[in-house]
């Protein structure tokens, strides 16, 4: 069933595991991810970015989507159909008007104050619908822009003044991880983490977790981590896949067997992240 992620979010707090968000695409990857999470009994958090909302055709038709392969497919587990990084309070508003059922506001580029205008924007029409709110502080850079600096990591006391101003349900920590591909090595700021989720007390969320090592994943997850976000590990998987089916098989046009062929990839790498997050 869809439901908002308070529940599952508070449940991971309070017994220090964590929940895995996993972006989805198009219709297949969300039929991939429901299926084994569904078949692992694990609850999961499918995140939609406004850049793939607008390419499967827009809010409605994601969350009818979501809420159609639930139904169709007799998916037993909580899901949480989650906007990953509104970067408008307009986006969340249509995002929830939709039928999602948590929104990230993003606002981490703009000054401090002003990410808490917005962000507070988001966290009142939320609450009126049920729907929980994930919100940015610092800012989490990528390689590839070279914005993976330690000056935009969080700071502890910025974030206890943001979440008590917010009243967000959780936070988006700048702690060392970054979108996409990291070049050289990783290196997340463990004691941040654990002074930021002890000051915050909300659940703390960690983006850009594709390719970061089992064991820093699962000290992550001890130092207060709660959702990990993968994305960018799922999308190389299924891509390195279908790129060697096509090539092995160059007399296949049917779409639904090309696009099938990445679905073992995916699968596989959502199994192997939900042993390491599970608690154990
Ligand atoms: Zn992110």
């Amino acid at each position: 069933m869809l439901e908002n992620s308070k529940n599952i979010l508070n449940d991971a707090r309070m017994n220090n595991y964590a929940i895995a968000h996993f972006n989805i695409n198009n219709l297949e990857w969300t039929r991939f991810i429901l299926e084994e999470c569904d078949r692992l009994k694990t609850p999961v958090i499918l995140g939609v970015s406004e850049s793939a909302i607008d390419y499967m055709g827009g809010y409605y038709t994601v969350a009818n989507l979501v809420k159609s392969l639930i139904s169709d497919l007799k998916i037993n587990i909580p899901v949480i159909l989650h906007l990953d990084h509104g970067k408008k309070v307009e986006s969340c508003i249509k995002a929830i008007d939709a039928g999602f059922t948590s929104v990230m506001i993003d606002a981490s580029t703009y000054p401090i104050t002003e990410n808490i205008r917005m962000t507070k924007k988001v966290v009142e029409y939320a609450k009126k619908h049920n729907v929980t709110v994930e919100a940015e502080l610092g800012h989490v850079g990528s390689e590839a822009d070279k914005s993976l600096i330690p000056e935009l990591y969080t700071e502890v006391d910025a974030a206890k003044k943001f979440v008590e101003e917010t009243k967000i349900d959780s936070l988006a920590p700048a702690i060392g991880n970054a979108h996409g591909l990291y070049n050289g090595k990783i290196e997340l700021d463990f004691e941040r983490i654990k002074e930021i989720a002890k000051i915050t007390n909300v659940p703390l969320v960690l983006h850009g977790a594709s390719y970061i090592p089992d064991d820093m994943l699962k000290k992550a997850v001890k130092s207060g981590i709660n959702k990990v976000n993968i994305n960018t590990e799922l999308q190389i998987a299924w891509a390195n896949d279908v790129k060697s089916f096509i090539e092995q098989n160059q007399d296949i046009y049917d779409p639904r067997k090309i696009i099938k062929a990445g679905e073992k990839a995916i699968k596989s790498i959502i199994k192997q992240k939900l042993e390491i997050l599970n608690r154990n």
